[in-house]
């Protein structure tokens, strides 16, 4: 077990990195939906993470995961479709699973994104392969897992989860899509990296980059 942990300060920026890596990736974003969805995914991100910052704002971190359910609630009200709810869902049970936590553990942070997981699962029904969010996230979730159970520094812990996921978006790619919008396409989705798969990847490589070097 590593040393190090996260702050609640921490978490408040990377969710604030978060949201101007998504505004810089809002058209990409949208044009990978453009190809197998209807063009918003990088839109309705955009809309949601903006509100999120507005919410934040004054927000010191002191309380992790209240701070992480507000942001899983604004998610929730502010955008539509099928990312809003589901991304809302997935903060949201990020913050049951750190509650009254004002600092986290690699073990914690494990704890909470295979939650943040879990949820996304149960909510939307979608397993493995599926083309979808869960691609991304659940490489990271197990990577994460691993590195928790062993004696991985929190940086390396951290950036592995990172390129779990990135492996998990890249592998979306030949994948037919059998949830979402995409799904209505059948064999046709196939060749298209998945929109959802990419913006997971990119929640998990600016907590790479956001709380490297912490503790
Ligand atoms: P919509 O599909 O309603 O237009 P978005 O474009 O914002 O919503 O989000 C699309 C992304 O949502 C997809 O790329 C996929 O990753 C994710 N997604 C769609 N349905 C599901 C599902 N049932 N489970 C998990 N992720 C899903
Ligand atoms: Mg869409």
């Amino acid at each position: 077990m590593s040393e190090s942990t996260i702050s609640g300060a921490e978490v408040v920026r990377w969710i604030q990195t978060y949201a101007s890596t998504i505004a810089e990736n809002r058209d990409y974003l949208t044009e990978l939906d453009s190809a197998i969805g209807d063009a918003d995914h990088g839109t309705n991100m955009n809309r949601g993470m903006s509100a999120v910052i507005e919410k934040l704002d004054g927000v010191t971190g002191d309380d992790i995961g209240g701070l992480l359910k507000t942001v899983g609630m604004t998610l929730v009200s502010k955008v539509g479709g099928a990312g809003g709810p589901l991304y809302g869902t997935l903060f949201m049970q990020m913050g049951a699973a750190t509650a009254g936590k004002s600092e986290l553990s690699i073990d914690d942070w494990a704890k909470a994104v295979d939650t943040g997981l879990k949820g996304v699962q149960a909510r939307g029904k979608a397993e493995p392969g599926d083309k979808t969010m869960l691609d991304a996230l659940g490489p990271a979730a197990e990577s994460l897992s691993q590195a928790a159970a062993g004696d991985s520094s929190l940086d390396d812990a951290l950036s592995s989860a990172a390129r779990a996921a990135e492996e998990g978006m890249k592998a979306t790619i030949p994948l037919v899509a059998r949830k979402g919008r995409a799904s209505y396409l059948g064999e046709r989705s196939a060749g298209h990296q998945d929109p959802g798969a990419t913006s997971s990847f990119l929640l998990m490589k600016t907590a790479a980059e956001t709380f490297a070097g912490s503790g």
